[in-house]
């Protein structure tokens, strides 16, 4: 069925993995081989009615698909302006969108005949929903987690556990997310028989950001039919939250082709965009290099360094942005914006106030931007925003932002 997907966009990769000059495959010799039988193994899935059958069947009675298209009603009298549509992937199991790439990658994996997964995860979202679909399967999960980050996310690598996953602290180079990637590759060269690396956003090495926004862009898919249905129309505006860009490009690439559509992406701003990097904004405040197998826009120091960057929002913390976004950024498809910590807090309260979600605080940097645009725009403009995570995982961070005193029970 998702066939239809595959041939009729304008976007990229060409057959070496790469958006104009970003994306591509920069990894050692050893690797090679691995990505290659998973880029075989991926393009006979993408037209095999078989793999996206299971797909759909789990996406529908595991995830929890399609997710609703809900017309905030309040929240676009208050703003005064655009009528505002959330696409409310926080509905998903798991409480985000990052369940629907991985259980792709772990479907290919169970066909390559793959035992054991591996994956890095920054703040645990991503670790989390692939021990998941890694217990429901009784595969094998291996998540690589920053020792900083270990301590930080506590909930998140205790539920780790309770799936039956093993977390491994890295305490090498700076023991953040880039260190996690790092030996999560390291871990794939020396175990290729019978591992697969299951990446949790759109970057990597080719195929990844392709094979990632595949499947995520069940989002945008979706979100097509339930406006044309809604509204009988296209949206005028779409914006997501950006911190490798999965959850982004899922709801953008089935529009790309729709250039009356305006496509904003939102970054971590932090503090705001300085000359401190205080901030996860890789596009608005980074520059090209090389990580994580691919050519984009990254946070880095004058000599080059990756720098952690720095957000209220732990899950936007990806140093880079996948190779397709920096792509769209340069030819002018897509328009990145920077929202702050502060910015992402109104929107948050607004949003539990206004309309009873609690967002995750990824989605409240969309958000954010709706409030700062809709109040200008007609009222026949229809922005779509990508709710893609729900807060309760945020919440104590927000008590603390917000100078509340809360007794945890711990
Ligand atoms: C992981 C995560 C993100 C950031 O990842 P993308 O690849 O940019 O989507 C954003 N929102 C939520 C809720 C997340 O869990």
């Amino acid at each position: 069925m998702a066939n239809d997907l595959f041939n009729s966009f304008m976007t990229g990769p060409d057959e070496t993995g790469r958006f104009g000059k970003f994306g591509g495959r920069f990894v050692s010799e050893t690797l090679m081989p691995l990505i290659l039988s998973l880029e075989d193994e991926y393009e006979k899935a993408k037209t095999d009615d078989s793999f996206w059958a299971e797909m759909n069947d789990l996406w529908t009675n595991y995830v929890g698909r399609p997710s609703p298209m809900y017309f905030a009603e309040r929240l676009t009298a208050h703003l005064g302006g655009a009528q505002i549509y959330m696409k409310r992937d926080e509905l998903n199991h798991t409480g985000a969108h990052k369940i629907n790439n991985v259980l792709g990658q772990i479907i290919l994996a169970r066909r390559m005949g793959k035992t054991r997964i591996i994956a890095e995860t920054g703040a645990g979202q991503h670790g989390v929903a692939t021990a998941t679909v890694c217990a429901k399967f009784g595969l094998k999960c291996v998540v690589y987690m920053g020792a900083h980050d270990v301590e930080r996310q506590a909930p998140n690598v205790f539920r780790m556990r309770l799936l039956g996953a093993e977390v491994i602290p890295v305490t090498s180079g700076r023991g953040t997310l880039k260190d996690a990637m790092n030996d999560a590759l390291r871990d794939w060269v020396t175990n290729v028989r019978d591992t697969f690396y299951c990446i949790g956003t759109v970057a990597g090495p080719h195929p990844y950001p392709a094979m990632v926004r595949d499947f995520q862009a069940i989002i945008g898919k979706e979100a097509k039919a339930q406006l044309e249905e809604q509204i009988g129309r296209l949206p005028d505006t779409l914006i997501a939250a950006i911190g490798g860009g999965s959850n982004a490009m899922g709801l953008f690439f089935p529009f790309l082709d729709d250039k009356e559509v305006e496509i904003i992406g939102v970054e971590a701003g932090g503090k705001g965009v300085n000359a401190k990097m205080e901030h996860c904004a890789s596009l608005t405040g980074g520059r090209p290099g090389v990580l994580h197998g691919n050519r984009t826009y990254l946070l880095q120091d004058d000599d080059g360094q990756i720098l952690e960057g720095f957000s209220i929002s732990a899950g936007l913390d990806y140093p880079g942005i996948g190779p397709e976004h920096a792509w769209l950024h340069e030819i002018g498809r897509a328009k990145y914006v920077a929202i702050t910590d502060a910015e992402a807090l109104e929107a948050f309260q607004l949003c539990c106030e206004q309309e009873g979600i609690i967002p995750a605080l990824e989605p409240s940097h969309a958000l954010a931007h709706v409030m700062k645009i809709a109040p200008d725009l007609p009222k026949d403009h229809v922005i779509c925003m990508n709710m893609c995570g729900r807060g309760d995982k945020d919440i104590f961070t927000v008590a603390k932002a917000l100078g509340f005193e809360m007794n945890t029970g711990a």
